[in-house]
């Protein structure tokens, strides 16, 4: 299987954000720590508004603190009933390079820009949002445009099996068709060599519509 590598591009100009930012911290975090979350968050947004545009909403973003993890988001989770918002379980030991590079905020505020799809639907909702957050990481500067079309073409080729294993019209298969076919792959990293535990549902057909990338 390909090791994908993104080369360390530096980020550009921090966007700042359009949309309306309620902060909620949900434990105790020292005015470094807060300044740091937010830079972050800040910068994702920004990011996923000139991906996606601004979202006509107030975001919510639940921040709680989670000691001694192996990586700077090990768990988040998107609020849709009441609010719009992200509940983000971080570790504020790891720098803002740290938190920029991770996939999660990208994943997660990108849920944000459509409707929930309930349980059922939640296979759209993941490609979708598993799709974007590289678009969003480019955006970033974390990924070039070139890393991003890699990681696609690597995970169409790690989801290959599953689809193949599906019971896919004809149709599907030549990626003309409506319907879609899912398969459960994990998340990589931009600078990274580790894979996440974190599993999520790409849409093959999906991309294949969406975008150039072509499975031979
Ligand atoms: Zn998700």
């Amino acid at each position: 299987m390909p090791i994908i590598w993104c080369a360390v591009l530096g980020l550009g100009p921090m966007e700042e954000p359009r949309s309306l930012i309620e902060w909620h911290w949900e434990d105790e975090f020292s005015t470094a720590e807060r300044d740091k979350v937010e830079d972050w968050l800040n910068s994702v947004t920004g990011a996923v508004e000139s991906t996606l545009g601004v979202y006509p909403f107030t975001v919510h973003f639940y921040i709680h603190r989670r000691k001694g993890s192996s990586e700077p988001v090990p768990w988040a989770s998107t609020r849709r009933q009441y609010v719009q918002g992200v509940d983000f379980h971080i570790d504020p030991s790891f720098s803002l390079q740290a938190f920029l590079d991770d996939w999660t905020a990208p994943h997660e505020i990108s849920h944000l820009s459509i409707p929930y799809l309930g349980q059922e639907q939640s296979w759209f909702a993941e490609g979708y949002a598993s799709f974007m957050q590289y678009q969003v990481m480019q955006k970033l500067g974390i990924c070039s445009e070139q890393e991003v079309g890699e990681i696609y073409a690597e995970k169409i080729e790690r989801v290959r099996p599953y689809y193949d294993r599906l019971q896919c019209p004809e149709s599907l298969r030549a990626g003309t068709g409506t319907q879609l076919c899912i398969g459960e792959v994990q998340a990589t990293s931009c600078r990274s060599t580790s894979v996440s535990r974190r599993s999520m549902a790409w849409s093959l057909p999906t991309l294949l519509q969406d975008t150039s990338f072509v499975v031979a």
